[in-house]
Formats: structure tokens, C-alpha cells, sequence
């Protein structure tokens, strides 16, 4: 039985239950987080915890909610659901109101809500990719529960056979709907720069400090799409799935010469080894 942590009550998560006029049903009011919890670590929770904190400032709800507590609530929920390796999501919304109104309450009851499920990272081999335009709104450094855009994305590129698309706009990468986007050239590595256009990932920064510990060129750079077919290879990363190598772009082209090359297997073993031990 899957158990949940609803506004601090565990129960089973097929009979939580929360209002209809919540804002995060009515508006997609809310802010949300993914962590991987793998043989008993939860996955860079300080990391985690300050890019929720982050996401709450942005949309004015920090004030209501205390990171410690929703932290506390997933130790709680870990504990009671005795899983080992789980995939944690938490979510807080502006909670309920008496009326559909766009504008705030003036009184705040967020609802926090946490779920664990049994899950263990699996390591995928070269997948294939879409490229898409980037639909979504401007502010894509907010985790927001608002995912619509990358609702229709995710399922173009499910049914286009691809892993995920990688997104532009105006011919610039910026991500892909559920990971961020590397390109590995000629020695080097390559990602978008930190802002708006993108989410500030957690495996991006792990990754990023890994491939400058180990003395490789990254650049955090604009990238055109077009470049994407004549790079050695492209990368998508997140918590959820670790360092995904992609080979092919659909329906017809190659990444470089649709290899993997060694560089990438080096980072991804390190990754493993460094991302358990982090705090
Ligand atoms: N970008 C988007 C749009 C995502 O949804 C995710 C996964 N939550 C990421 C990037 C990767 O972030 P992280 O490495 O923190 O999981």
C-alpha cells in the first residue's frame, strides 16, 4: 500500500483526500519537488531544499510554509512506508479558498502534500529525442505544478518513440520537458546558462562541478539546434533518471556518429559514486 503525507497526516494515499476549491486543482497555484531516495539517502536533499525555497519566494508563499516541517513530514513518511529506495514527490499550493478568485486569499492554509513510492534508478542506455518548440510559459526556473505544456510535449514525444524533446526557442535550446540538456563537442561540455528559460536542475549543478573537477572545458553557452546532429553527443539529466545519453534525433538523424563516447561513461560512474555521498 502507497502512503502519502497530507498537510502532516499519513495515511494511505488512496483515501487522502483534499478540497475541490484547492488552487493548486483550480489554478496550478503550486510549487512541487522530486527527490530520488536510494538505499536509505535521500539524494541531495540541501540542494532540494533550497530550490523549493526558491520556488516558494518566487511565488510568494514562503512565508506560509516551514521547509524543516515538509522535511520532517518525508523523514515521517519514509519512516512509516519502510522503503528503502523511493521516488518522493512533495508539492505545496496556496491551499483553499471560499471563492474562485484569482487573487490571494487574504488567510493562507497551504496544503503540503508528500508521496513516496517504491522505485529504484535504473541506468538507460542511448535513447532518441524529438525537437520541439518551447511552448511553455516564461518563468521555467519556478517548479511549478502548472505542467500542461509539458504534459503535450511529454506525449508528442512518447508518441513519437523519443525519451523526451529537447525544447527551443527562437532555435535556442533551453531543456527538455522533464530534464535539463547537454551537449558533449569536441572535449568539451556544453549547457544553456542559468535563467528564466530553463529550471536550475539539481543534476545539472552536480554534474557541472563534476566536469570541472575532472578538467573538462564546460560552457555554460547558448546552443542552436542546429548544432545538436554535428555534436559527439547530447545529454539529458535529472534526478529521477540520472545522466541519459542521446544518440538520435527522430525520425532520421544521428548525434555525431551515434557512439557514446568514453567521457561519458566516466562522468556518469562518478556521478553515481558522488551523488550518494552528497548532503
Ligand atoms: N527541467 C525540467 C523541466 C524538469 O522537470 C526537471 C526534473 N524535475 C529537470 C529539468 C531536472 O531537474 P533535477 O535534476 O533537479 O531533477
Amino acid at each position: 500500500m502507497t502512503l502519502c503525507c497530507l498537510n502532516g497526516v499519513i495515511g494511505p494515499l488512496d483515501e487522502a483526500r483534499i478540497s475541490p476549491m484547492d488552487r493548486g486543482f483550480l489554478f496550478g497555484d503550486g510549487v512541487y519537488e522530486v527527490l530520488a531516495h536510494v538505499d536509505g539517502v535521500t539524494r541531495a536533499r540541501q540542494l532540494h531544499r533550497a530550490r523549493l525555497a526558491q520556488s516558494l519566494a518566487r511565488i510568494q508563499l514562503e512565508s506560509a510554509v516551514s521547509i524543516d516541517a515538509i522535511f520532517a513530514d518525508v523523514d515521517r513518511l519514509l519512516a512509516a512506508s519502510a522503503l528503502t529506495s523511493a521516488k518522493i514527490y512533495l508539492q505545496v499550493t496556496r491551499g483553499a479558498a471560499s471563492e474562485r478568485d484569482h487573487r490571494f486569499p487574504s488567510q493562507i492554509t497551504p496544503t503540503i502534500f508528500v508521496m513516496a513510492t517504491a522505485w529504484s534508478p535504473t541506468v538507460l542506455g542511448p535513447q532518441a529525442m524529438i525537437i520541439a518548440p518551447d511552448i511553455r510559459w516564461q518563468w521555467n526556473a519556478i517548479k511549478s505544478t502548472s505542467l500542461l505544456a509539458n504534459v503535450l510535449i511529454q506525449q508528442q514525444a512518447s508518441e513519437a518513440g523519443a525519451v523526451d524533446a529537447l525544447l527551443h526557442r527562437d532555435g535556442w535550446l533551453t531543456e527538455a520537458s522533464t530534464s535539463n540538456a547537454f551537449v558533449f563537442q569536441d572535449g568539451a561540455l556544453l549547457t544553456p546558462p542559468l535563467s528564466d528559460r530553463l529550471l536550475p536542475g539539481i543534476t545539472r549543478h552536480l554534474v557541472l562541478e563534476l566536469a570541472r573537477k575532472h578538467g573538462l572545458t564546460v560552457l555554460e553557452t547558448e546552443i542552436s539546434i542546429d548544432q545538436l546532429p554535428q555534436a559527439d553527443l547530447v545529454m539529458i539529466t535529472s534526478s529521477t533518471r540520472g545522466l541519459v545519453p542521446i544518440t538520435r534525433l527522430l525520425p532520421d538523424q544521428t548525434i555525431g556518429r551515434g557512439e557514446v563516447p568514453a567521457v561519458f561513461e566516466t562522468l556518469q560512474a562518478d556521478y553515481q559514486r558522488v551523488l550518494h555521498a552528497h548532503p
